[in-house]
C-alpha cells in the first residue's frame, strides 16, 4: 500500500473509532443524560435575557425555574423547593443582572416550586391564578402542616381572567392560564417576541404524569392549546430544557404519555377492577421507563378513576 493510501485508510479508521456526534439522550434522568449532578443547579441561557435554571430535587430530577430581565427589574416564573434553593436561584440571578427581582408568577403552587418564596424580596408583585391562591391559602391554613416547614407565602391577591401582560422594561411576558392542568391553577409564561413558552408543571419532560392534584382530561387540551400558540421553545417544569424543536417533539410525547395513561387507565376501569387491582395490572408500555413511575402510576389510576366516576371537582 502507498503511503497516501494508508494514510487515507488510517483516515476512515479514525473516523470510524471517533466518537458520533451524539444527540442529546431524551430522559429526565441526569445520569443517563451524561450529565453530572455536580453540574446543578445551572443556568441555561434560552434568549437575549431569558434564562432557564436547573437544579436538582430529590430523587434526583430537575426542577426548572425561568427568569426574565428586563430594564425595570427581573420576572421570576417560578421557584425551588426550600429557601435554600431559592437563594441559590436568586444567587444565579445576581451572577446575571444587579436589578432587583420584581415579580413572580406561580406556575405551580406546589411545594417543590413555591416552599422557598420566603426569601423572595418583601415588595415582590406575584402573578398567581384564583385556583392556586385559594390553594395556598388552604396550604397555610392547614393544621397538619410539619412542624418546621418553611413558611407558606401566600400572595395578597389573584389575576383576573385568564391572561395578564407584565411588561417587565422593554420584554412583554404574558402570564396565561390555558385551563385546569396539573394543579388546577395552572399559569404559564408566554414570551410572544422571543416565542418561548414557560409551561411549568402543566409539562413534564419524561416524568410520569404526576396526578396528585390533576384534571387528567383537561390537561390534555391545555397541552394541545398550548401546542397551538405561536411557540419555538417549550420549557418543562420538571425535567430538561431542549433545544427548540425537540422541546416541541418531547411536548407531544407527553400529551401522548398523558392520553395513553387515560386509556389504560380507562381500559382497566371498564373490567370492574378496583383501583390497587389496576395499578398492579395495568401496562405503561413506552412510559413504564419514565421518572417517577413507581411513586406517580397509583396516583394518576386513583385520579383517572375520580374523574371517570365523577367525582372530580
Ligand atoms: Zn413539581
Amino acid at each position: 500500500m502507498r503511503r497516501s493510501g494508508l494514510l487515507a485508510a488510517l483516515a476512515a479508521v479514525t473516523a470510524l473509532l471517533a466518537p458520533p456526534v451524539l444527540a442529546q439522550v431524551r430522559t429526565a434522568y441526569p445520569e443517563k443524560r451524561g450529565v453530572a449532578l455536580s453540574q446543578f443547579p445551572r443556568t441555561i441561557k434560552l434568549a437575549e435575557n431569558v434564562y432557564g435554571y436547573e437544579e436538582i430535587r430529590q430523587p434526583g430530577f430537575t426542577t426548572v425555574s425561568l427568569f426574565v430581565v428586563g430594564a425595570d427589574g427581573v420576572l421570576i416564573a417560578d421557584g425551588q423547593g426550600s429557601p435554600a434553593t431559592t437563594q441559590k436561584l436568586l444567587d444565579a440571578i445576581k451572577a446575571v443582572t444587579p436589578k432587583p427581582v420584581r415579580w413572580y408568577v406561580v406556575g405551580s403552587d406546589h411545594g417543590d416550586h413555591t416552599a422557598g418564596n420566603s426569601v423572595l424580596p418583601r415588595d415582590i408583585t406575584y402573578v398567581i391564578h384564583p385556583n392556586a391562591l385559594a390553594q395556598m391559602r388552604r396550604d397555610a391554613a392547614n393544621p397538619n402542616r410539619q412542624p418546621g416547614a418553611p413558611p407558606v407565602v401566600v400572595p395578597p391577591a389573584a389575576m383576573s381572567g385568564v391572561s395578564q401582560t407584565i411588561d417587565v422594561g422593554g420584554i412583554e411576558v404574558r402570564a396565561l392560564f390555558l385551563g385546569r392542568a396539573h394543579t388546577g391553577g395552572d399559569l404559564m409564561v408566554y414570551l410572544p417576541k422571543q416565542k418561548i413558552l414557560f409551561m411549568s408543571e402543566a409539562y413534564l419532560n419524561r416524568v410520569f404524569p404526576a396526578m396528585r392534584s390533576a384534571y387528567p382530561s383537561e390537561w390534555v387540551s391545555v397541552v394541545e392549546k398550548a401546542l397551538a400558540l405561536d411557540v419555538d421553545r417549550y420549557v418543562p417544569g420538571h425535567g430538561f430544557i431542549e433545544e427548540p424543536k425537540v422541546s416541541r417533539e418531547e411536548l407531544v410525547e407527553f400529551r401522548k404519555a398523558l392520553q395513553a395513561v387515560i386509556a389504560e387507565v380507562k381500559r382497566l376501569h371498564a373490567q370492574g377492577l378496583t383501583a390497587d387491582a389496576a395499578t398492579a395490572q395495568a401496562n405503561w408500555g413506552p412510559y413504564t421507563d419514565w421518572f417517577l413511575r413507581e411513586q406517580q402510576a397509583p396516583i394518576a389510576v386513583r385520579k383517572v378513576y375520580e374523574e371517570i366516576e365523577g367525582k372530580l371537582k
